[in-house]
């Protein structure tokens, strides 16, 4: 038998490698745009044809390279940036790793021209497969213009797996942005099949948010600056009312790398709680700076995710400074709740359990533990709330609390206030009949009685689980009705927002919307699902879609479940909405219909209920 193993072609051992680095058009954007910033350039131009299929072209006046350089850049682990392993450790340049260069050529025709400003002559190369097919002296400007063309001509399937151009430009504004974002010192400009897209002059962090973002935001920034020893945190916050009507936008950039973190995103929501409604999106670009020893520098480059030595104190860290930005600039609470007169006795009952002393009581903890620098592990010790929590959410408790009372015990001290509900008793917490007084509390709970004892059904969280399962049966099988709007709305979006519309189009019509393009950045909404009031279309696919782009399951889910999810939060019933008894009872019996009722879709309780121990309990002397 002869010998089975042989070594691959280096071109084809290089398109493998590359797979990893370049998938698509906008990472080639990415290390270009990476290269230039490390390179030390002021003034950056990405040029686009055909969203990045045809052409990538990164033009900027940094540093150059030698003649032996510009040939040298192409070769697999080839970096002026670090040259031995402990440089690891202190990095601070964008990449490193020496393999962009590489890959692009592997995978493109690649066209180099650089002059560095000692040389009277720059050198012009031209790379195909990675193959060397030209390299000459050339005049040219000090700096780098690097063009990479007909990315993934030699491999075709991977051609064949890019998406529609609106996709792939949407991927590729998305990292320019985030560049943009991080160096705002630095000139930028876009420039798609001939049309400049976005010019932003150099100025300050602000100046480029607003220029990013717009100046609708001009005046709605505060601003974060929190140093300690351990890290430094600053960048602006959207004012909470921005957060309601204006589009937000939410960037995260550690040591002025972009990353993406559910959790670290979660720390910032929560230091607005109690400011914004429930599912609005405050703006935020806060950047994390910090000894690079403490990230794990073997997560891959090209990874937006990232690995702190110690991911809670950067939570503490992180949550306590948004708080502390926004108390200076006293914002207040804007969210008020009314209490329903005939049920105001129930206040004392239900107090220990709202959100609002749990997040009143864990945001001091929070900035405790922020205001004492050097002790940020204390924010574990929050045991204090360990008890509350488990009355709140039934599944975290031993249970007990909840139990059915089994009878050993006599109602003798049944709770006066559970006459406002007197009412037949339930087999099933959800089951009920059209003689059920439900009660609305805080105009974002419905209580009823149940057998057990008393049902507490969050409305906005209880119609999201509705509308979930009927948009997912929509996208699925069969789509939702569309009325035709006599009086078509218009709205104008972003260039980003404009690819993302054109990629959503064919979903939105299964969900009831019926969008046309109509030119520059603007669409014609024909028609709205039917049932759903006519006359806020605009803003509502305005937020819908904003709400589709921060969408973080924290798994990975395909656009159709993001869209159907991001429209259930849409359209779902919010807190502070009266509803009529008929519409709670509605709610209530759609709810238990559910293949799922107990639970939404992002793993919050739709409904708790409390039984009657426990409530005995709370009433009873230890
Ligand atoms: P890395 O950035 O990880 O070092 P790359 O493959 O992206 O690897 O680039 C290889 C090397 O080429 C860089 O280390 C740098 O020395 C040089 N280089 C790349 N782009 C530029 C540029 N725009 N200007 C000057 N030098 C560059
Ligand atoms: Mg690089």
């Amino acid at each position: 038998m002869s010998d089975l193993i042989h070594l691959l072609p280096d071109n084809i051992a290089n398109q493998i490698a590359a797979g990893e680095v370049i998938q698509r058009p906008a990472s080639a954007v990415k290390e270009l745009l990476e290269n230039a910033v490390d390179a030390g350039a002021d003034e950056i131009r990405l040029i686009i044809n055909d969203a990045g299929k045809s052409l990538v072209q990164v033009i900027d006046n940094g540093k150059g390279m030698s003649e032996t350089d510009a040939r040298m850049c192409f070769e697999r682990h080839a970096t002026s940036k670090i040259s031995k392993i402990d440089d690891l450790f202190s990095i601070r340049t964008m990449g490193f790793r020496g393999e962009a260069l590489a890959s692009i050529a592997a995978v493109a025709q690649v066209e180099l021209k650089t002059r560095r400003a000692e040389d009277i002559l720059g050198t012009y190369i031209e790379i195909d497969n990675s193959q060397v097919k030209k390299q000459e002296p050339c005049s040219a400007p000090t700096g780098t213009s690097f063009a990479m063309k007909n990315l993934f001509f030699n491999v075709p399937a991977r051609r064949n797996f890019l998406k529609s151009n609106a996709s792939e430009m949407r991927h590729i504004v998305d990292e320019f942005i985030h560049v943009a974002l991080a160096f705002p010192e630095i000139l930028f400009t876009l420039t798609s099949n001939g049309q400049e897209v976005f010019h932003l002059a150099k100025g300050t962090l602000k100046q480029r948010i607003v220029q990013v973002m717009g100046s609708a935001y001009a005046s709605k920034l505060v601003g974060v600056m929190e140093q300690t020893d351990y890290l430094n945190i600053y960048g602006f916050v959207g004012k909470p009312d921005a957060a309601k009507k204006t589009r937000g936008d939410q960037y995260l950039f550690v040591n002025n790398r972009f990353i993406k973190s559910a959790y670290l995103n979660h720390a910032v929501m929560n230091a607005y709680q109690e400011m914004i409604a429930d599912q609005s999106f405050p703006l935020y670009v806060l950047f994390i700076d910090l000894d690079p020893a403490q990230l794990d520098i073997n997560v891959h480059p090209t990874k937006q995710e990232i690995k702190f030595e110690d991911e809670k104190i950067v939570y503490a860290f992180v949550q306590a400074a948004v708080k502390h930005a926004l108390a200076q600039y006293s914002v207040t609470p804007t969210l008020d709740f009314d209490l329903d007169p005939a049920i105001q006795q129930l206040e004392a009952v239900s107090k220990p359990f709202t959100s609002e002393n749990i997040a009143a009581a864990s945001a001091s903890n929070l900035f405790h533990t922020f205001t004492q620098k050097h002790q940020a592990h204390k924010v574990e010790s929050r045991n204090e709330l360990q008890g509350w929590r488990q009355y709140y959410d039934p599944g975290a408790g031993s249970g007990a609390e909840h139990d059915v009372a089994t009878g050993q015990k006599e109602n003798k001290t049944e709770p006066d206030f559970l006459e406002v509900f007197a009412n037949q008793a339930k087999t099933s917490p959800l089951d009920i009949t059209d003689e059920t007084k439900p009660v609305q509390l805080h105009l974002s709970y419905i209580m009823f009685p149940t057998m057990k004892g008393v049902v507490m059904v969050h409305q906005q969280l209880a119609h999201e689980r509705v509308l979930y399962e009927r948009l997912s049966d929509a996208v699925t099988g069969k789509p939702v009705a569309t009325q035709r709007s006599l009086f078509p709305a218009t709205c104008m979006l972003s260039p980003a927002d404009t690819t993302l519309m054109e990629e959503l189009i064919p979903d939105l019509k299964l969900l009831g919307y019926l969008v046309e393009p109509f030119g520059k950045n603007s669409f014609v909404i024909q028609g709205t699902p039917a049932g759903i009031p006519q006359g806020t279309e605009s803003q509502d696919i305005e937020k819908l879609l904003e709400a589709y782009k921060h969408f973080s399951p924290g798994v990975a889910c395909s656009g159709k479940e993001k869209l159907v999810r991001a429209m259930a939060s849409r359209q779902s019933i919010k807190t502070g909405t009266s509803l009529s008894d008929q519409e709670m009872r509605n709610l209530i019996k759609d709810l238990s219909l559910c293949r799922q009722p107990n639970i939404t879709i992002g793993g919050n309780p739709t409904y708790v209920e409390f039984g009657k121990d426990y409530l005995e309990k709370l009433f009873s002397r230890p």
